[in-house]
């Protein structure tokens, strides 16, 4: 693999650790990352009172001291085409992350005062929501991300619930994300699904489908209710960002060559740091194997 040329996706736990391993072994390696900050998700989105950034930098550090080139504010796609990259290099690790919230397709969903998670705890750790005192805030599903919009509009001064379809049983976040929710003060309204979001331009309450869980599955039992709301937030998951294919002639993911290997969030079932982690040393391997190594 000596002198081998990687090019790596994304500047996340992934993109890093895997540029860090690809670097000792010889390679010459190059970071496409398209934010002006390097760590990805660390950096961007693990909310502030809870994630110190203060590791990223020294990491950073390191790696241009191995000899890693880091290209900030290179977004992969229309620009900078993929295809490019493929060209040019021995092999790609591809590490874009999941920069997409999964989207809410009901009524009212493009009012002001209606965000995604994506946005809404961007704004909070960049310190541009000045207070949210006296306001409530509804954050709707109940994953960690969930939770840490919840945990932070609370930190802005509003009276803030999480709505969820099911039962506080079946809420998918960790059990210490739901705990640091409960010792914030967050409030927790389950079995609503939301039908609506109402207002003169902006948002002013949310209709809700009332729901019961039968054999798994989510019913509606034909009652609503209708919540007061000066902001809600969707934090209902995270997808795959196909921007990062425009100007390529890859259709999907799946249809990327073979000297392109996956890594991080984008591949992985648990989106944790550890396991992405662990998913760019296997990708290291894989390059490793392809280039005879
Ligand atoms: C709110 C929140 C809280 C979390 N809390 C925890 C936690 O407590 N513990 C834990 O283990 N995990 C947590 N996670 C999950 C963790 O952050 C991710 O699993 C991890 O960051 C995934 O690493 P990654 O390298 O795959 O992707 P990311 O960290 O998403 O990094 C991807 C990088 O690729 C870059 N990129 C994307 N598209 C392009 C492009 N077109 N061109 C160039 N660069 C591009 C992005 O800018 C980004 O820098 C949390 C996630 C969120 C959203």
């Amino acid at each position: 693999m000596e002198g081998k040329r990687i090019a790596v996706i994304g500047s996340g736990p992934a993109g890093m650790h895997s540029a860090l391993l690809l670097v000792r072994k010889g390679c010459k390696v190059e970071i496409f990352e398209k934010e002006a900050l390097p760590g990805g998700m660390l950096q961007y989105y693990l909310p502030k009172f809870r994630f110190s950034r203060d590791g990223i930098a020294p990491k950073i550090e390191k790696l241009k001291q191995l000899g890693v080139e880091i290209k900030m504010e290179t977004e992969i796609g229309e620009e900078n085409p993929l295809q490019e990259i493929v060209e040019g290099f021995d092999a790609v690790v591809f590490a874009p992350g999941e920069w997409n919230a999964r989207k809410l397709g009901i009524e009212g969903v493009e009012l002001e005062n209606v965000q995604y998670w994506l946005e809404f705890l961007r704004e909070y750790n960049e310190g541009k929501i000045e207070s949210l005192e006296g306001k409530e805030v509804v954050v709707i599903g109940a994953g960690d991300t969930a939770m840490d919009c919840a945990r932070s509009a609370i930190r802005l001064g509003a009276k803030t619930k999480i709505a969820y379809r099911r039962g506080k049983e079946d809420m998918p976040a960790m059990e210490q994300e739901v705990k640091g929710a409960v010792e914030d003060g967050v409030e927790f309204a389950m079995h609503l699904s939301p039908q609506k979001f109402v207002g003169q331009g902006k948002l002013e309450k949310i209709v809700f489908d009332k729901t019961s869980v039968k054999d798994g599955k989510v019913e509606k039992t034909g009652e609503t209710l209708e919540v007061k709301a000066d902001l809600a937030v969707i934090a209902i998951g995270q997808q795959p960002n196909p921007n990062i294919l425009e100007g390529s002639p890859f259709k999907s993911f799946e249809e990327l060559p073979e000297k392109v290997v996956l890594a991080g969030d984008l591949v992985n079932e648990q989106k944790l740091i550890a396991i992405a982690i662990q998913s760019a040393a296997e990708a290291v391997e894989k390059i490793g194997k392809m280039l005879g190594d």
